[in-house]
């Protein structure tokens, strides 16, 4: 399934031509290497590792990483478009967020020595990042981490694990949460650079059986005596980790709200076409007023979404988007991308709960969004403060 075309004609004021060469060239990469092999990355739980060298060869991992570095040189917006682009597809499986989370906290926050030493790596695809917050005992209160990182000599020692880790299983590079001062709670926290073929004492898990995004490899990470070099500390200074991750949440609840969008998108689209052939009562379902009602919402929740985004993306460029903000545009986009998605399988009714029916997938696909990333709950919590 191609862009939405009933959205498509909206031009987000920040889109260029070199931004819509770049959507044709992601458009293509997804629907040639990407789309074919879904399903059976679905049944395996993960993607083949080729496709994050494709990727990386495409330059669409890290766009929006300096060329000095490695990356596509381009600006949050080419971010934007690769996101909406998978996003419009349906694709779960092969998603590049996580990995440019990994990316960003080394751009960010990282010596100018790591950047060297990983980021050309991350944009090439030999290395797949993963970031790892949480754990059994610790999602949303990350203060209240186990995992333990004590330095000994030129090393840290590491010690514990983490639940529900996106690219877990393919992952050779992970951003780790951990106390470096396990007195403290904000304050005894640093963001160590795991490489995970050369860690004795790693484990990955097996992906874990998830409702949705089937080719998404989520999984546990587990940490036992792994020594990290001190020189893997992300921006050498110990305690730094939670102004660190504080700093960059915001970019990773963007990628979220944009993929919520999307997915309002892809689902009124899939209804429209849908109810335009279904037949019902002598007449297309599209002509009952209910149908019409319940498109007409959805495509007016699109259309009001699109517009705050398009100010949070504008502002994300110009480096001025807060923490609230993007806080706002993850939860109302995700909860209003679960309620359009509801609406539109209602409208394809028995097929709807059919599993082969995209809209199906679609359904259990997006109901993680108001939870990852930080819960929605957290996410008004976050505003509430700035009242
Ligand atoms: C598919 C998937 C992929 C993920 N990928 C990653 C990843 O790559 N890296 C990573 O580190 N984590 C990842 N996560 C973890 C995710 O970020 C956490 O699940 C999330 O932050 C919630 O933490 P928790 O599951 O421990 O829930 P809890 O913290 O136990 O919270 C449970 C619920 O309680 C409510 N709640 C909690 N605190 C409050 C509060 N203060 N006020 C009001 N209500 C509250 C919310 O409704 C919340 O959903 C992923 C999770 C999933 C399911």
């Amino acid at each position: 399934m191609k862009a939405a075309p009933i959205c498509a004609a909206h031009r987000s004021p920040w889109m260029t031509g070199e931004l819509e060469l770049f959507r044709e060239q992601a458009r293509r990469f997804v629907e040639k290497e990407v789309l074919p092999h879904d399903p059976r990355w679905q049944k395996q739980h993960h993607v083949d590792r080729e496709i994050w060298d494709k990727a990386g060869r495409a330059g669409l991992l890290l766009p929006d990483v300096p060329e000095a570095y490695g990356g596509g040189g381009g600006n949050f917006a080419h971010t934007a478009v690769f996101t909406e682009e998978l996003g419009l597809a349906g694709i779960w499986s092969f998603n590049n967020a996580v990995h440019l989370i990994c990316a960003h906290y080394i751009l960010n926050h990282g010596t100018e020595e790591q950047k060297r030493r990983f980021l050309p790596r991350l944009a090439s695809g030999e290395l797949v990042g993963a970031i790892a917050m949480t754990e059994p005992g610790a999602g949303s209160d990350l203060q209240a981490i186990r995992t333990r990182a004590l330095r000994d000599g030129e090393d840290y020692v590491l010690n514990g694990s983490k639940i529900f880790i996106t690219n877990g299983y393919l992952a050779d590079l992970v951003v780790v949460v951990a106390k470096t001062d396990p007195s403290q709670r904000a304050k005894g926290i640093s963001l160590l650079l795991v490489e995970t073929r050369e860690s004795p004492g790693f484990r990955a898990g097996h992906p874990l059986d998830k409702i949705g995004q089937h080719g998404q490899d989520t999984c546990e990470l587990f940490f036992e005596n792994v020594r990290v070099p001190a020189a893997n500390l992300i921006g050498g200074g110990e305690g730094r980790g939670f102004f660190q991750l504080m700093a960059d949440l915001p970019y990773e609840r963007m990628l979220v709200a944009i993929s919520s969008l999307a997915m309002i998108e892809r689902a009124l689209d899939l209804t429209v076409r849908y109810t335009r052939e279904r037949m019902a009562f002598g007449k297309p379902l599209l002509e009952q007023q209910n149908s019409r009602f319940k498109l007409a919402e959805v495509r007016t929740t699109a259309a009001v979404g699109r517009s705050f985004l398009d100010q949070c993306v504008q502002r994300m460029m110009e480096g001025t988007l807060d923490a609230a903000a993007a806080s706002m545009a993850k939860w109302w986009l995700s909860e209003r991308a679960c309620e359009a998605i509801d609406e539109c399988l209602q409208l394809f009714g028995g097929y709807g709960y059919m599993a082969e029916f995209p809209i199906a997938r679609m359904y259990t696909d997006a109901r993680v969004l108001r939870i990852f990333a930080g819960a929605n709950e957290i996410m008004k919590e976050l505003i509430a403060r700035t009242l």
